[in-house]
């Protein structure tokens, strides 16, 4: 067997309620305005011909309660709350109603952002990655699993900074369902056991500082809380 050069970092680990075993984390993938309240707050349209995505590192995983750096290269650091599936079955070209089979389980999750960044590549028409995919970026909480959490729908997905409400809405409020999403990025990946779907989210995104206390929190969910560290 070859050995390894060097080693490099382990792969991220999720908690999952009621099991000693947690959820080893593969892939990120992230779907970009699927509310449409939230889509508008960014100037656009929703498109309802197809979903679109972007993906994050591993390294950008980091548990619940802990304290994020505030990232280099922006001075406007943005929260986003949203729903994350977590695939604990292979799918590869699934339809929309086998789907539900592929999920393992839901968590709260932050798509934390550059948005200064994503906006001027955006603009450029060049790719995000400076803007989303970088080191904690997707703060997330331990994972429910699917038989113990029912349909999704009628949950109230919410965020606060501080003591001040930003984001409130309903899951149902996604213009694309988590059924929707795995037929259609089934497409185009095999996706497998250990990714996680990061699903959109509501409109209230905002900034937030060195000192920050973000509590995201979906109904029937374990909420996920970090805290603004010092700028790196
Ligand atoms: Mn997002």
């Amino acid at each position: 067997m070859t050995k390894a050069l060097f080693e490099v970092p382990a792969t991220p680990l999720v908690p999952v309620r009621g099991e000693t075993a947690a959820f080893p984390v593969h892939r990120i993938f992230c779907v970009g305005r699927n509310y449409a309240e939230h889509a508008a707050e960014m100037g656009f349209e929703v498109d309802r011909e197809a979903p679109f995505y972007f993906t994050k590192p591993v390294s950008a995983i980091v548990a619940t309660g802990s304290t994020i750096a505030y990232p280099p290269g922006t001075s406007n650091f943005h929260y986003e709350m949203e729903l994350v599936v977590a695939i604990g079955a292979p799918a590869f070209k699934v339809g929309v109603d086998e789907a539900a089979n592929a999920v393992f389980g839901y968590a709260c999750g932050l798509d934390m952002t550059r948005r200064d960044l994503q906006i001027a590549y955006r603009v450029k028409q060049r790719p995000w990655s400076l803007g989303k995919a970088f080191e904690q970026s997707a703060p997330i909480a331990e994972i429910t699993k699917a038989a113990d959490y029912g349909a999704i729908g009628p949950q109230r997905i919410h965020l606060s900074v501080g003591d001040e409400v930003r984001q409130d809405a309903h899951l149902s409020d996604m213009v694309w369902s988590v059924a929707e999403l795995i037929s259609h990025l089934s497409q185009f990946y095999h996706l497998v056991p250990g990714d996680l779907i990061f699903t959109g989210t509501p409109a209230g995104v905002g900034p937030v500082v060195s000192g920050d206390a973000i509590h995201g929190e979906i109904e029937g969910l374990q909420p996920v809380e970090v805290v603004i560290g010092d700028a790196e």
